[in-house]
């Protein structure tokens, strides 16, 4: 297997706490570089890999360091210019959520991947989470049925004001949080999407954010997301044909309701369940999602494959945003909240 060498961009919490400590367990990774805007925070690297040389731009790092792929985790406009630097010199880039503010930067990231014929890919991992993966696997067998409708919870306590110099509170919610549910949505929800209904209902600086949305597949996906909650949680439930019933609680526990459920001591019987945790021991990195995620983008590059997670992926999902923001802002000026469901066919560009 080739070593990939690696440059770091954007030395903060989210590469100290979760990408590095991913990165440093994989094999035939070399950290070949890092990058940050501010001196203290690229100085912080030298505490995982002393003598590693630091750059204060992308570009001069990208000019100095022979590198197969940069990782990134700064804020969108930082992926976005870095990534089209990247890509044009042939390097392969992964970027923290979300990749860009808009899904029409989102588009002009996917055609300068398609140019220059490299991999990429964006955090998103909450779909490589160890139980999310239990469930995908769980929906792909024949069992299961058809997948008919999923319901996704994303309680969370913020943003309460606009991140990123952006200007709307409700576009960073949706960047920053919801995006992961509403990726999961996409990914469960199979086939195309054809239909968005959504509204924002506020209070004070909070929100609530709901949203409908349906799939070719004939599944539907239902999200209550906002930021009016005490702190972050997640769930979400799959019904299918086969009248099963999943149940994710926080990313941790997996509860499986069918017609009849067979244990050994009970035999098949009604109102028995299983239920699904990843052990006490497991990495933290691997459960949440972080390892996969970075193995699988690193496989690709191998390989010469597309990553599940690249930007092209997330064209759905920014299309639910745009949509969200758009029916939000309609329904403003118009003095209702309640939209009807947008045709998703006049949100595309
Ligand atoms: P942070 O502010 O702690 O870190 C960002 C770093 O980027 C800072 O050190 C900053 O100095 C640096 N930076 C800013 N502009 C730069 C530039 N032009 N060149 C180089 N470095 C630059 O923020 P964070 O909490 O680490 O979040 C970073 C990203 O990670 C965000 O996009 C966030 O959405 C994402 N994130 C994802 C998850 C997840 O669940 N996947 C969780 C947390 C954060």
């Amino acid at each position: 297997m080739s070593v990939l060498k690696v440059g770091l961009v954007g030395i903060g919490a989210q590469m100290q706490e979760n990408l590095l400590p991913a990165l440093l367990q994989m094999p035939d990774i070399r950290i070949a570089a890092a990058c940050d805007s501010n001196q203290a925070s690229a100085g912080r690297i030298h505490r995982f890999l002393s003598d590693l040389p630091v750059f204060d731009k992308a570009a001069a790092m990208l000019d100095a360091v022979p590198l197969d792929a940069i990782v990134l985790a700064c804020p969108p406009q930082v992926h976005f210019n870095a990534a089209m630097l990247a890509m044009a010199r042939g390097v392969n880039v992964f970027v923290e959520k979300p990749p860009c503010v808009n899904l029409g930067e989102l588009q002009t990231l996917i055609a300068a991947c398609h140019r220059a014929q490299v991999v990429s890919g964006v955090g998103m991992n909450f779909k490589f989470a160890r139980p999310v993966r239990q469930l995908h696997e769980m929906t792909e067998c024949e069992e299961f049925g058809q997948t008919l409708h999923i319901q996704l919870n994303h309680y969370a306590s913020k943003p309460r004001a606009p991140l990123w110099g952006l200007s709307s509170t409700l576009r960073s919610f949706l960047l920053a949080q919801a995006i992961h549910t509403i990726d999961l949505a996409v990914t469960f929800g199979k086939g195309e999407l054809t239909q968005i209904g959504s509204n924002v209902q506020r209070h004070g600086d909070a929100m609530i954010v709901k949203a409908e949305l349906e799939f070719s597949s004939g599944a539907s996906a239902s999200l209550l997301a906002g930021t009016t909650f005490p702190y972050f949680e997640f769930d979400m439930k799959l019904v299918s044909s086969g009248s099963i019933l999943v149940e994710l609680d926080n990313l941790w526990n997996i509860t499986l309701h069918e017609p009849e459920h067979g244990t050994r001591p009970t035999g098949t019987a009604k109102r028995w369940r299983g239920a699904w945790q990843p052990g006490p021991l497991d990495s933290g990195y691997e459960r949440s999602g972080y390892f996969g995620e970075l193995h699988q983008f690193f496989e690709a590059i191998r390989h010469g494959e597309r990553f599940e997670a690249d930007f092209a992926s997330l064209l759905p999902t920014y299309r639910v945003i745009e949509a969200i923001c758009a029916a939000d802002e309609q329904g403003g000026k118009q003095g209702r909240s309640l939209l009807p469901a947008v045709d998703f066919e006049t949100l595309s560009a």
